[in-house]
């Protein structure tokens, strides 16, 4: 049955592919959005479509939505590369506590549903490998990466305590590293770097030895992630989202270079603080209760994401 449905941070990358599955399966979409790293480009193709309207808010100031009846909200207002949260790390904070808080109040007006787009960096720089959903984490509460790690931490508490209180149906993804088409070419994240890089023949920038390692999950995949979770019954989560292939940054660096056969160098810069050493996701879990698991492999997204650049890079 079609629903009305509410996608903050839908004009970013990953809002912007759930919107339109979403408006595919016959949904009435409304997409809010501060612009502040998503754009209306990412969202052009649909603003003709009658069961779509965008609006230009900042969920850290209060939404109310009078005229509408929600069955769900995905929260996805944050922006997700570290160059943009910390270029603002108070209101990045604000996000995930006051914006959160705004968008529980709104669920519990509507009696809607809601989803928390978490992230594998409340596990911080694990310890435990790969990591499942039981690891508490490993976060330093008072560096760069803070603002976010913790940010999205108090947010998933927040969630749990809505839901115990005042009986909130909630559902938390704790998505990991995910890539594709309409990343921001400048967001600052490795595989839209590394691609930009490889195509204008310009050094590929590997922070560190390039010896950390990511799991990188093509964003179809962690799209129908989300919309499984939020139908699925009885099933809160959090649960892990993401791809457990695990790459090195050097071995992600070499593919790129191959895939987009490109001749650029490979240069090293400086590790920023606190980044994490390796990161896999257990998806037993999302296996489990969901159903699913991620059916693109590294090798196939990256060529997809580069056929998606070739046009971008002509562009800037
Ligand atoms: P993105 O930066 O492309 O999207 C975030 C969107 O939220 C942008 O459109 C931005 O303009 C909007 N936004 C930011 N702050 C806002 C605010 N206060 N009010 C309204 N809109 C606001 O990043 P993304 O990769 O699409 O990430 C989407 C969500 O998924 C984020 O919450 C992120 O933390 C989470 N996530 C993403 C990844 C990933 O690898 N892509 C991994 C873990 C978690
Ligand atoms: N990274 C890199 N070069 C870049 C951007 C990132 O080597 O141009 C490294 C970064 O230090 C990290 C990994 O790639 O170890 C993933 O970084 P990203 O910012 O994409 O995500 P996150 O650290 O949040 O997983």
């Amino acid at each position: 049955m079609s629903k009305t449905v509410l996608i903050t941070g839908g004009a970013g990358f990953i809002g912007s592919h759930l919107c339109a599955a979403l408006l595919a399966k016959g949904d009435r979409v409304f997409c809010v959005d501060n612009l502040f790293t998503g754009s209306k480009k990412n969202i052009e193709g649909l603003l003709s479509d009658k069961n779509f309207k965008f609006l230009e808010h900042d969920i850290i100031n209060p939404l109310f939505l009078e005229d509408a009846k929600l069955d769900q909200i995905y929260n996805l207002a944050c922006p997700a590369s570290p160059v943009h949260y910390q270029f603002n790390a108070i209101r990045t904070i604000k996000a995930n506590t006051i914006g959160v808080i705004n968008m529980l109040g709104l669920a519990k007006k509507h009696n809607a549903r809601i989803l928390q787009a978490s992230t594998s960096e409340i596990y911080g720089d694990p310890l435990e490998h790969p990591q499942r959903e039981s690891y508490r984490g490993n976060v330093n509460t008072i560096g760069p990466r803070a603002c976010y790690d913790e940010g999205k931490r108090v947010a998933e508490t927040l969630f749990f305590d809505y839901h115990r209180k005042h009986g909130l149906e909630i559902r938390v993804a704790r998505i990991f590293n995910t890539y594709g088409p309409k990343m921001a070419a400048d967001d600052g994240r490795v595989v839209s770097n590394f691609i930009v890089q490889a195509l204008k023949n310009e050094p590929l920038e590997i922070y560190g030895d390039g010896s950390q390692t990511r799991s990188f999950c093509f964003v179809s995949d962690l799209v129908s992630a989300l919309v499984k979770l939020m139908e699925a019954e009885d099933f809160t989560g959090p649960v892990n989202l993401g791809n457990p292939g695990e790459f090195t940054v050097k071995e992600l660096a070499d593919k790129v270079l191959a895939s987009a056969g490109s001749k650029s160098k490979i240069v090293h810069k400086p590790l920023p603080a606190d980044d994490p050493t390796k990161r896999r996701p257990d998806i037993t879990l999302a296996k489990q209760k969901l159903g699913w698991e991620p059916k693109i492999k590294l090798d196939e997204g990256l060529q997809k994401t580069i056929e998606y650049f070739k046009k971008e890079v002509n562009r800037i």
